[in-house]
């Protein structure tokens, strides 16, 4: 057996060169993951406690769950996203699967619609300029074909909404859009309501196919229905789509690998039975793949979900994430300005989420890595999560030398 050498995933890749460097300023922009104040990852508080619980449970036990997964958690997940007074709950026009993860939930998103989306011929689907890269990789491993709509302007480290809008409104009908729900990875770029709305509406009459994929609910703004505005509207205007939700981020349950898939039909007399026979068949696609998914980051994310106090106590956790965070973003900006740095930094607030497109160039990204043992993606994307009150003076002298 014969196959050719692939290339290195470019980030851990990256992580491995930083775990190799003895410099003991070295500082980690590459990681998507959160970092507390000391660099260290965190495990939430509720986390811990739910964990306690579930562990000290004398009827705790290693079944199998069922193919779709724990029950409990994929309605929580389901009211989590969609809003518990959403119309499509209301007429069970969703049905959901907990997946690994929120990658195996773009997977099992995008196998479900390569066997049944519209001829091959006629179904591309669309992703942002840039994405999180693994987009290409899972929809092309099942055998859809890809295009990308512009979307981050380098001019104003923004968006490109004419760009994006343009490019969805001349996109062959009937494409799939695949959207970031909130926190875009990798630019930290978003909507605003307004122009969302103005995408649904293209959207709409192009009769394309939204596909939603929601990494950072709460890990954004620090508020679950904020962060998940664009997905309710959108089911709101009554369309057929589907959701990628992951828990990762939002509960720091990264290897735990709890996650969601959610597939939404348009309200319709016969929304019901069309819920049941895409539920009969993504069933089957689960069986074949994974059988049935991991429990015990879903123990524990539907634990809290489905206990009021905890909730609250999650919701404080959020708010700790992405304030940390948001106090970085504003941290940074004002030393890159207070040095004098050339260009503009308003954008490093302007974004949001755990990543920011720096707009710093290749050159200077490696630049960076050379001379100050920082490491980042090679587009200039840094994780706002590996800055901290150690390290933010070291990171802004050093971009400021990098860039003159
Ligand atoms: N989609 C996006 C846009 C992401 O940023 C991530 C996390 N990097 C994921 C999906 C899925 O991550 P995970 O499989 O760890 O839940």
């Amino acid at each position: 057996m014969w196959s050719p050498q692939a290339p290195e995933d470019p980030l851990f890749g990256l992580m491995a060169a930083f775990r190799r460097d003895e410099d003991p300023n070295k500082v980690d922009l590459g990681i998507g993951a959160y970092r507390d104040d000391n660099a260290k990852p965190w495990v939430l508080p509720v986390v811990k406690k739910a964990d306690d619980i579930i562990r000290n449970d004398p009827n705790l036990n290693h079944e199998y769950l069922p193919i779709a997964g724990l029950a409990d958690f994929t309605s929580a997940s389901q009211k989590l996203i969609l809003g518990g007074d959403s119309p499509a709950l209301k007429e069970k026009r969703v049905t959901s699967l907990q997946t690994v993860s929120g990658t195996g939930a773009v997977h099992l998103g995008a196998l479900f619609l390569a066997k049944f989306y519209k001829p091959k011929s006629q179904r591309t689907a669309y992703f942002s300029d840039p994405t999180w890269p693994n987009h290409f990789q899972i929809f092309s491993n099942v055998g859809l074909s890809h295009k990308t709509y512009p979307y981050f302007s380098r001019q104003t480290k923004g968006l490109d909404f004419d760009g994006f809008y343009n490019s969805i409104q001349n996109a062959d009908e009937g494409s799939i859009v695949v959207l970031h729900a909130c926190a875009h990875n990798p630019t930290g770029v978003d909507l605003t309501q307004d122009q969302w709305k103005k995408i649904a509406e293209v959207i709409r009459a192009k009769k394309h196919f939204p596909f939603f994929d929601t990494a950072y609910q709460g890990f954004a703004s620090g508020d679950l229905s904020r962060d998940g505005w664009a997905i309710r509207y959108f089911v709101e205007q009554g369309f057929e789509l589907c959701i990628a939700q992951s828990y990762a981020k939002n509960f720091g349950l990264y290897g735990e690998r709890a996650g969601c898939f959610h597939f939404v039909t348009a309200p319709s007399s016969d929304a019901q039975s069309t819920v049941g026979r895409v539920a009969s068949q993504l069933a089957i696609l689960q069986r074949s793949e994974i059988s049935n998914p991991p429990a015990y980051g879903a123990r524990i994310a539907s634990l809290v979900l489905n206990t009021p106090d905890l909730f609250a106590q999650w919701e404080e956790d959020l708010r700790t994430m992405s304030g940390r965070i948001i106090e970085m973003r504003k941290a940074l900006r004002s030393k890159l300005e207070g040095l004098g740095t050339p260009g503009t930094w308003n954008h490093i607030t302007d974004q949001i989420g755990m990543f920011s497109f720096t707009g710093l160039t290749e050159q200077q990204v490696l630049k960076l890595r050379e001379d100050s043992h920082v490491y980042m993606t090679k587009n200039g994307r840094i994780s706002m999560a590996g800055l901290n009150t150690h390290n933010i003076d070291y990171f802004a002298k050093a971009v400021d030398k990098a860039v003159r």
